[in-house]
């Protein structure tokens, strides 16, 4: 035991919620290890619908004090990563025999008014019969909402997390799982299974269970608490589908069952449409979307538009599963939304601070408050800093996103703009130290279609953790989307020869 590294802090999971509190904890001071058993956000960091939102409908489930921090959140996001997350419209059209407009209007007063709000502009109504926003949407539509929240890049938004905590001091192993984790005269004693089958024992004054839908697993298997029957499966999933319209604002719709769903324009040509809620007790590992869902989201999308959405037009489904508190709600979408922190043991012991549910939203007010446990125990650090701090690549105003565009093609003249505005949107300024002295597409390598080249490749390998053509075409960009298989597979045969 003696030559075992000892971390002040061990976090188990890398998805948004451990890397958050990764990231918080080690610019305050505190030694951190993170460990997450495939990649980054290959959990449910990355089956989102993506929205940094107070969440609308839970102010029918009297979930003030959630809508609240949410809210709020949202700028402070936004400011601090303003080219994975920007704003959004959303359009809530009036229907008859759902909630009435009254409710509509008043929940909206209420987002506008507890919603601490400096950039996002207000609530407004709409007529759907004169605006563009009517013209995809079956006749009969006239009064409409219009209220902002904003959109994330979710799996980018854990990779940034990452990169920051480690470039402040933390060590973030990706493809390593935690096979067990047990207390030994105060101190907990981990055992890490790498992929190459590696195990690697490391020592920890407290860890932090971050394990999203695997929780309770870990709880139990890996910590040996009897206590490990804490978390609610709630499966969701999403449906991509050819544009279904030109304008650039998303859809809140409401369904007959009482739900809501999104129409959301995403990645320039599709449109995203989710999401469903039902329990799961299945294999999380698995989880993917079954022919119910696909035909509910089919069959609700086509409530609304005028042209019927069809299985032969989805390109692409994704299927995640919300860890949620088990507060013992009837039906899954009414199952609390907020999260719940328990500490088990003390600093004689060896302390776990344990992470049920929680939102990408509220994920950096999570880590915070997962900190004040901690401090608890460890004793205090330094004081809350990332209110205020960027993440890597966003060192810019909010709303001079376009004019970030403007001046990365004036450095880089010769690359196409679309190619140029992606990598704004995803790598913010960093973009410069992933295209370094290229000039042109010749300078960029190995082309794999659509606009990958070896460059970004290079980069993601070297910066981002990616290890397979997953994590690249899948998480790090969606440029899965516009590779075919055989573009696909020569992306991961150069990933995996590289990565070795
Ligand atoms: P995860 O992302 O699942 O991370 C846990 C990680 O732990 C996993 O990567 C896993 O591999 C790892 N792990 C497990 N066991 C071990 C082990 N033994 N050793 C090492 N690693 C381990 N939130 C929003 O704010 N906005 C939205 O629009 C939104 N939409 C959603 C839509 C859907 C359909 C779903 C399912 C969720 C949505 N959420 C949304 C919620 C949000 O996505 C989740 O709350 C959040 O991603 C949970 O993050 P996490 O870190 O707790 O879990």
């Amino acid at each position: 035991m003696a030559e075992t590294e000892l971390f002040d802090i061990f976090v188990i999971g890398g998805g948004i919620n451990g890397v958050s509190v990764a990231r918080d904890a080690v610019g305050r001071g505190f030694s951190v290890m993170l460990a997450e058993m495939n990649d980054l956000a290959s959990g449910t960091s990355s089956a989102a619908t993506k929205l940094i939102h107070g969440g609308l409908r839970y102010l029918e489930h009297y979930e003030f004090r959630l809508v609240r921090e949410a809210l709020s959140e949202r700028e402070v996001l936004w400011a601090n990563a303003p080219h994975i997350i920007s704003p959004r419209r959303f359009i809530l059209p009036y229907e008859k025999g759902m909630r009435p407009a009254v409710v509509l209007r008043a929940g909206l007063a209420l987002y506008d008014y507890i919603g601490t709000r400096k950039l996002l502009p207000p609530t407004k109504t709409l007529d759907l019969r004169k605006d563009e926003a009517g013209r995809p949407l079956k006749d009969g539509y006239g009064l409409a909402f219009e209220y902002s929240d904003c959109w994330v890049d979710d799996a980018r938004f854990v990779v940034l997390n990452a990169q920051d905590a480690q470039a402040k001091g933390a060590r973030i192993a990706t493809r390593t799982k935690v096979i067990s984790a047990k207390r030994d005269n105060g101190v907990w004693v981990l055992d890490l299974l790498s992929k190459d089958g590696t195990v690697q024992t490391v020592c920890a004054k407290l860890v932090v269970n971050a394990a999203g839908p695997w929780v309770d697993e870990v709880l139990g298997a890996t910590m040996g608490s009897n206590n490990a029957h804490n978390v609610r499966m709630v499966k969701g999933s999403h449906i991509v589908v050819k544009k279904l319209y030109d304008h650039d604002r998303c859809y809140f719709f409401q369904n007959a069952d009482g739900r809501i769903f999104f129409a959301i324009p995403y990645e320039g040509e599709f449109t995203l449409i989710g999401t469903t809620d039902q329990d799961y007790h299945g294999d999380i590992s698995k989880v993917h979307i079954s022919d119910e869902e696909t035909d509910y989201l089919c069959a609700a999308a086509s409530e609304y538009f005028k042209n019927p959405i069809t299985r032969d037009q989805i390109v692409w489904t994704y299927s995640g599963v919300r860890p949620l508190f088990d507060d013992g709600a009837s039906a899954a979408q009414e199952a609390t939304r907020d999260y719940v922190l328990r500490v088990d043991g003390d600093a004689a012991t060896g302390a776990a601070v344990n992470v049920f549910g929680g939102k990408l939203t509220t994920s950096r007010r999570l880590a915070e408050s997962v900190l004040e446990k901690i401090e608890h125990v460890l004793g205090k650090k330094g004081a809350p800093w990332t209110r205020v701090a960027k993440l890597p690549g966003g060192e810019f105003e909010p709303l001079a996103f376009d004019a970030e565009v403007r001046r990365l093609h004036k450095d880089y003249p010769d690359l196409p703009q679309t190619l140029i505005k992606r990598l704004m949107r995803l790598y913010g300024t960093k973009s410069r130290a992933l295209l370094g002295d290229a000039q042109s597409l010749d300078d960029l390598g190995q082309h794999f279609g659509a606009d990958l080249y070896q460059r970004e490749v290079d980069y993601l390998i070297a910066n981002e953790w990616a290890r397979a053509a997953q994590d690249v075409l899948w998480r790090r960009t969606k440029l899965g989307l516009h590779l075919s298989k055989a573009e696909a597979e020569a992306v991961e045969t150069y990933v995996t020869s590289k990565a070795a």
